[in-house]
């Protein structure tokens, strides 16, 4: 029975793709096949980019912009269907985000575009128009899911894994059906988003797997000359990937693309992304792409809602929150997956996704309920009371969209096309580099009298810096404790931030012991069961590890822990370190500090148990340069019940008033 039915659907989808081959025919191709001419972007040419590379732009949220009034305007400053704008500027695919039913029981949508099927056509018929096809984003859930959630969509809720397979295989197929109806050019299906582990509700591969298997049978049907891809998140964890890669390939997935988000300052380097990918596409023969990729053009927030990065954020940032930093960033993610073996393209996620008013969070809150262009509505809290239900508000990626606050067109909207043919205009300076010291509350602030100019072609020159501080401004800097200021400057007519870090400077190596033994002399002086660098969180005074020792006998422990400080200028310093533990019976324990092999100061320590770490301060050490100096702790126990244990963390020399 069900072998006809899936005859009959072939057939079907075959006419239907004879009558989308018919009505391509009135379809004007709106991307440029020449170099857009004129522009002050300076980018430099992606070489053997291949004709049919994916530039590709999730517009998911365009539909729910425009219903809360959002207007989107050309280079001309003439107000343009967006999907027009975006083509003319060479991107050649829009990716769409698909949830089963992003709304609660009166109809209220979560948000995040109230991206249903109806919503993907819409979107599908204008990309079709102006040319792009369409990639669909089935998320199989009824909101957000990536990594961390994959919750499965109201209507499937309690299905056993049998049913689940059938309602989403039919799910698939019906919304592509209607895709396909509306003459959507579909040139690619997504089965998850972000699926690292988990789709639809299921956490376990077996289950995961027979779910991808049926929406991909589903897309093959009604599709068949679409790319079938699966997409996951966090490339910067290698052997994760290469687990989801073999995985696939056990279970005998049927796909085509293996598909990574880069978001570049989350997700490792370029070189590492490059090279899990191909390493995928040559062992398991796929193509690999990029699905999401993002940066900033402006720090700022535009829209009342924070940003996932932006000024403050401490996130690596390889370019400046600029137009030409932005478009910097995207050529060369799209230069490395062009380079990456079996790369075929690169999608910006949410380029066209900017703020719904100008004048107050009110304003827009107000709207981002109603039509559902903030990232969450508050009536997602009942589906997803944890994230949405607590967090729910605007757009967290406005200022990495492509159009500024106004709907205008940003500058590097044009990259998408400038790629193919370069575009390198004189490079001139763009901003300015931050600055960031570290200043010991006992030292001296120097300001640099140079800062590196960053220029449009992504090189840098060092040029003169004017600081705005004053003497007794710097002055409170060295009174106010551990703090960290910002002061401004001009450079080259930019503005210059230098960032100051007033610190306590710790003169230990590896004062935590997170590098193991580096730079410590572990000296046994009984007959102890354990005596190493242990690693283990819950046991440890900061970090992961610390010293551990444990002896089931009476009288066995007896150790000291030491380090020889090399390079310390002469003044006068305090030195600490802390001790836990417990069942140590009579102890002798204490901190010390050798100068020139002599002890000059001690100071006990007590075990008190599991979780009470007990410190020790010794001040007023006098120190001159050519001495040698050792810090360090001696333990002995005599030890009762189940033998003495304890653990050693947090070691400090620090300079003193
Ligand atoms: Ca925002």
């Amino acid at each position: 029975m069900r072998k006809l039915k899936r005859i009959i659907s072939a057939t079907l989808a075959s006419m239907l793709a004879l009558s989308t081959f018919t009505a391509c025919k009135d379809v004007v191709n709106y991307i440029p096949n020449e170099k857009i001419e004129g522009s002050s972007l300076y980018v430099k040419k992606v070489e053997d980019l291949p004709d049919d590379f994916i530039l590709g732009m999730d517009a998911s949220s365009v539909i729910a912009e425009e219903q809360s009034g959002v207007k989107y305007y050309n280079f001309n400053g003439e107000e343009q269907d967006v999907f027009r704008t975006l083509a003319e500027s060479g991107v050649n695919y829009i990716r769409v985000r698909v949830w089963n039913d992003p709304y609660d029981e009166n109809g209220n949508g979560y948000g995040g575009g109230n991206n249903d099927v109806e919503k993907a056509v819409e979107i599908g018929k204008r990309a079709t128009k102006y040319g792009m096809k369409l990639l669909v984003n089935f998320h199989y859930s009824d909101f957000w899911a990536d990594p961390a959630k994959q919750m499965v969509p109201k209507a499937w809720k309690g299905m056993d894994i049998e049913t689940k397979k059938q309602a989403l295989y039919e799910y698939t197929r019906d919304s592509l059906t209607k895709l396909k109806e509306a003459k959507v050019d579909v040139g690619m299906v997504q089965i998850g988003n972000e699926t690292n582990g988990a789709m639809c509700g299921e956490t376990i591969w077996f289950n995961i797997q027979q779910l991808m298997q049926e929406g991909s049978r589903a897309i093959r049907e009604i599709f068949p000359e679409a790319l079938v891809a699966v997409h996951f998140a966090n490339p910067e964890k290698v052997t994760n990937y290469t687990s989801y890669a073999s995985k696939l390939a056990y279970y005998n997935i049927d796909y085509d693309v293996f598909a990574s988000s880069y978001y570049p300052y989350w997700h490792g380097t370029r070189e590492n992304l490059s090279s899990l990918l191909s390493g995928i596409a040559t062992t398991y023969n796929k193509k690999v792409m990029v699905m999401e990729t993002s940066y900033a053009y402006t720090g700022e927030d535009t829209d009342f809602s924070g940003n996932t990065i932006g000024d403050g954020s401490v996130v690596t940032k390889e370019y400046p929150y600029t137009v030409q930093g932005q478009a910097n960033s995207v050529r060369n993610v799209i230069d490395t997956v062009a380079h990456t073996t079996g790369g075929i393209g690169v999608v910006y996620w949410e380029g066209t996704w900017i703020t719904v008013g100008t004048s107050s969070w009110e304003e827009n809150s107000a709207k981002w309920e109603k039509y559902g262009s903030g990232w969450a509505s508050s009536y997602a809290s009942g589906y997803d009371p944890n994230d949405a239900g607590k967090y729910y508000g605007g757009c967290a990626v406005d200022n990495q969209a492509f159009f500024d606050a106004e709907g205008k067109p940003l500058e590097s909207l044009k990259v998408f096309n400038l790629v193919k043919y370069g575009n390198e205009v004189e490079p001139k300076a763009d901003a300015i580099e931050d600055v960031n010291l570290t200043v010991d509350l006992n030292g001296t602030i120097v300001l640099p009298e140079k800062v590196n100019a960053i220029m449009t072609d992504d090189s840098k020159q060092s040029i003169p810096v004017e600081w705005k501080v004053t003497e007794s401004e710097l002055q409170a800097m060295y009174t106010g404790g551990v703090k960290k200021y910002e002061i401004t400057g001009t450079a080259g007519g930019m503005a210059a931030h230098c960032y100051i870090s007033m610190v306590e400077y710790n003169f230990i190596t590896n004062y935590s012991f997170e590098e193991g033994e580096t730079g410590w002399t572990l000296t046994s002086l009984g007959n102890m069961n354990e005596f190493y660098i242990e690693d283990k969180v819950t046991d440890s005074l900061t970090g992961n590890k610390h010293v551990h020792f444990w002896s089931a006998a009476t009288s066995s422990v007896e150790f000291t822990v030491e380090q020889q400080v090399n390079g310390l200028p002469s003044g006068k310093y305090k030195y600490s370190i802390s001790i836990m533990g417990g069942d140590c019976g009579e102890t002798d324990i204490y901190s010390f500090v050798k100068i020139d092999g002599e002890i000059v100061k001690t100071q006990a320590l007590s075990i008190n148990g599991y979780g009470n770490w007990d410190t020790a301060l010794i001040s007023d050490v006098e120190y001159t340069e050519g001495q040698t100096i050792v810090v360090g702790i001696y333990v002995k126990c005599s030890g009762s019940g189940n033998g003495a244990w304890g653990k050693i963390d947090d070691a400090l020399l620090n300079s003193q008033k």
